[in-house]
């Protein structure tokens, strides 16, 4: 069946992807993927950070059946039980007081770029410039491919949206320097996810947030990664001791139905007005049913706990690899399970290919780094397990 899939690809699908791995998953269970061929894969990377609560969780399944069984989609023309309901859960869990959904993570750093633009706007100040980081990734749009400060993302789709620039990550000179009266809002991800798993130093971050305040600046924190448990904390500026104004959540958020989300403080929320900003898909009721099933799930089954403990662990036994394998892995990065591991440039693809060939899941990316994302319901054995595979891989190497 697979030969059939990939011709049909080659012939119909744009070829943005170019050659895939060689697999087709047709079901999944916890941790585990099967493929149509029967083979079977243990997936540490949960769809790029998305699966959090694994494949086929029974509770996100019935919840998601009972909602088909009553409405998928009714329109923003209309109230949401659910879109309410799940902004709420998301006000009372972070330090926003209002939530707009969108459907994926590009959309919602669209709106969180909108938002910083229209609060300037609607005060009749001329703020509209975005500064964000080199190596960020913010998604696919344009605005946002303005955003990501890497060159072959950006290149064929000059001219970008102007006013929007990149800085060096984690230099607090470089912020100073690219600040003007016409700043409204840098936006960063505390750890850059796409880029090799760079997580921002604490200094800088809270050096950003007093900068951005003396100047009126909106900061703006990418979390469509870092957001819903992954590394430790539902989101990852709370390892930070400080608040954005507006962060932006999607990957995780609806366990696998597309779904994405503005989260913002109510002084700037409220400069989006009736006709400012809109979605036909973005909150209706199914997506926002998985959206309130993940709150309830992580909840009952402690999963942001989970993730804080089994990050612990990852790094633990990383560590110990990394003393054993010096000249194989040259750094660990990372948060709770958000983990990148760097490996030797000469060995990184044929390592990523070796765990893909023993049935692991995990992402190569920057080249040389091996990056993983489990689901958050993973347990202690299947770390250990992903630990010895990575051995036994390192030893062929
Ligand atoms: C994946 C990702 C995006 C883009 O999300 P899409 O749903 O693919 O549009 C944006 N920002 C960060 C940090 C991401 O990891």
């Amino acid at each position: 069946m697979l030969e059939e899939i990939k011709a049909l690809d080659k012939q119909y699908y744009m070829n943005t992807f170019g050659e895939r791995l060689p697999v087709c998953f047709t079901s999944g269970q916890g941790m585990r993927l099967k493929a149509d061929d029967g083979r079977e894969f243990y997936d540490f990377l949960g769809g790029i950070a998305v699966n959090a609560l694994g494949h086929g969780h029974p509770k996100f399944k019935s919840a998601l059946k009972a909602q088909i069984d009553k409405v998928i989609h009714t329109s923003s023309l209309y109230y949401i039980e659910n879109q309410a309901k799940l902004a709420k859960r998301i006000v009372d869990a972070t330090c926003a007081d209002k939530v707009f959904f969108a459907n994926s993570g590009a959309e919602a750093n669209e709106g969180a770029m909108k938002l910083a633009k229209i609060y300037f706007y609607k005060q009749g100040l001329d703020k509209y410039e975005i500064i964000t980081l080199d190596k960020s990734f913010h998604g696919r749009t344009l605005a946002t491919v303005a955003a990501t400060g890497q060159e072959k993302y950006q290149k064929p789709y000059y001219p970008l949206l102007p006013g929007v620039k990149q800085i060096e990550p984690n230099s607090i000179d470089a912020v100073k320097a690219a600040v003007t009266d016409k700043t409204a809002a840098v936006m960063i991800e505390l750890i850059q996810g796409e880029s090799g798993v760079r997580p921002m130093d604490k200094e800088y971050v809270s050096e950003l947030r007093r900068i951005c305040d003396e100047h009126n600046i909106l900061l703006i924190f990418d979390e469509v990664q870092t957001g819903m448990g992954r590394t430790g904390k539902l989101f990852a500026y709370e390892h930070y001791g400080i608040e954005p104004d507006i962060f932006t959540s999607a990957k995780a958020l609806g366990g696998g139905v597309p779904i994405g989300a503005v989260c913002a403080k109510d002084k700037i929320a409220s400069a989006f007005e009736p006709g400012d900003h809109g979605t036909t898909f973005g909150g209706n009721p199914l997506s926002t049913a998985a959206g309130l099933a993940v709150f309830d799930i992580f909840e009952e089954e402690q999963l942001v706990e989970n993730a804080a403990k089994m990050g612990a662990l990852f790094k633990e036994k990383l560590s110990e690899l990394m003393e054993k394998y010096p000249e194989k892995i040259k750094e660990v990065r990372g948060e709770g399970l958000l983990i990148g591991i760097q490996l030797e440039d000469t060995i990184a693809k044929a390592a990523s290919m070796l765990l893909f060939d023993d049935g692991i899941l995990v992402s190569l990316c920057a080249g040389n780094t091996i990056r993983i994302a489990p689901p958050l319901i993973i347990t202690k054995n299947d770390v250990l397990l992903f630990i010895s595979e990575l051995e036994t891989v390192l030893k062929k190497l």
